[in-house]
């Protein structure tokens, strides 16, 4: 890892769901077929997710059942957010890029089958809980001055700025139905609305080192 230590522009630790591969448009997809629905009226699962004609949302424990077949179906097979694929593979020319997620330990290896099959081979490290924690180990590990770190979740961009105070934090979102429940996140340093909106921001800091 230390090979970019001297080289490299930093260290790109990015997140996966929602920010390289579209999820919330596949488990939409998948809950009705199981005759569910998505519609979300806040920044969550649980507590959108209804039984087709119900009033009442499904509860955390259907939720997570649901989700875990849809892993077990699909970990392998999300489609790339647009600008995904060629912006990384772009940047990596010039940052060292590790791929930082929250999905279940059982499926790092389908989702890893996943994002090579797209044209991103760089590490995948499971994650629980916030991620400031562990973006703050693969900084110490790659020996990198600098990290930017993408996510869609504002729980994270928080618990970054947090614990790597100088990371440059970008917040986005495939889903725009989610997205528009996003309000600005204070801790963000970039809301991007794409990858098109990201790429020169990241791009600019590695030509100011
Ligand atoms: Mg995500």
């Amino acid at each position: 890892m230390a090979k970019g230590a001297c080289r490299m522009a930093g260290l790109i630790v990015c997140d996966v769901d929602e920010v390289v591969l579209h999820f919330v448009s596949a488990f939409r997809a998948f809950l009705e077929s199981e005759g569910f629905t998505l519609n979300p009226k806040s920044y969550a699962l649980t507590g959108n997710v209804r039984r087709a004609g119900e009033e009442e949302p499904a509860g955390q424990a259907e939720v997570s059942r649901l989700l875990d077949r849809f892993y077990a179906a699909n970990a392998d097979r999300l489609r790339p957010v647009p600008g995904a694929v060629e912006t990384l593979q772009a940047l990596s020319r010039t940052y060292e890029i590790a791929f930082l997620s929250n999905i279940p330990e059982v499926y790092i290896d389908l989702r890893n089958q996943n994002l090579k099959a797209i044209g991103l081979d760089f590490a995948l490290t499971g994650n629980r809980g916030p991620k400031g924690p562990a973006v703050r180990a693969l900084k110490w590990a790659s020996a990198a001055e600098r990290v930017v770190f993408l996510d869609d979740s504002p729980r994270h961009i928080r618990s970054v700025r947090a614990e790597v105070p100088d990371a440059f934090t970008i917040h986005m979102i495939a889903d725009h139905r989610f997205r528009a429940l996003v309000g600005k996140v204070a801790e963000a340093d970039l809301m991007a609305a794409s990858w098109r909106e990201a790429r020169p921001a990241i791009e600019a800091l590695a030509a100011r080192s």
